[in-house]
């Protein structure tokens, strides 16, 4: 073999090398109800994780977690951004919210103008308000996307703004639907096959199912359980790959 074909052979093994590295190496965390910590080398996005107590049937934010993100630790060292699908207490917590961005100060706090109404007037000069849908390019590999969808239960929860949130980093796709209810709106306009695509246990339903088929996520990850539910959430018809996430801090790994 002579040195240029050498060279050229292992030019393309780093390159390729490089790519699988780009398509691994991502973690998410439960972080309780429907929160979830997406990781990626030293970097964190969280989806609606950081809440208090409400009521004993939900996870309130672990108090080691609440540490580490304070302290900056790993997988916390650099939050990207904090992501909320909507105001309840079950998935938003304003004081909580307000000591992780005490510490991280240049994160990203993104959700709906409900949300942000519950913060103190400075927080709100640092948050990204979502009317409808938006698109935040972070860098060139990096891309969230809120998009308003209706929340469940409508007789008593039509008002409450409810965003889906997809991000995109590298290669890979995540979808977390927030309090989603099983209507066609929840899918309007997602593209097909995202990685993972994190839903509420009630989609285990024969309509939830019916969408989920469409979108033909890679995994799912079924949350917003009770601690103490231990029903099984599945459904034969599903086409993908299940997983319940239930206890705080389970990890998928990716
Ligand atoms: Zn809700």
């Amino acid at each position: 073999m002579n040195t240029m074909v050498k060279y050229f052979l292992l030019l393309i093994i780093t390159l390729g090398a490089g790519i699988l590295h780009a398509q691994k190496n991502f973690e998410i965390r439960y972080l309780g109800n429907m929160g979830i910590a997406v990781s990626h080398n030293d970097s964190t996005i969280l989806i609606d994780a950081l809440h208090d107590f409400y009521e004993s049937d939900y996870l309130q934010t672990d108090e080691q977690a609440l540490k580490a993100i304070l302290a900056k630790q790993a997988p916390y060292k650099k939050i990207i951004a904090i992501a909320v699908t909507h105001r309840h207490s079950d998935h938003f917590d304003s004081a909580v919210v307000t000591r992780v961005m005490n510490v991280h100060g240049s994160t990203l706090l993104v959700s709906g103008g409900q949300t942000m109404s519950l913060l103190s007037s400075d927080l709100q000069k640092k948050f990204t308000k979502v009317t409808d849908s938006l698109t935040i390019r972070i860098n060139d590999r990096l891309k969230l996307h809120l998009y308003r969808i209706p929340h469940t239960y409508a007789a008593r929860h039509a008002a409450v703004e409810n965003y889906r949130v997809e991000i995109t980093w590298n290669n890979f796709r995540l979808v977390h639907l927030g309090d989603a209810d099983e209507k066609d709106e929840a899918i309007d306009l997602l593209k097909e096959k995202p990685g993972v695509m994190v839903v509420p246990s009630w989609y285990l339903s024969d309509k939830g199912t019916e969408l989920l088929n469409k979108v033909k996520p890679g995994k799912i990850l079924v949350t917003h359980i009770s601690p103490a539910d231990n029903a099984l959430y599945k459904n034969e018809k599903l086409k993908s790959e299940v997983i319940s996430f239930r206890k705080y801090g389970d990890i998928l790994k990716l």
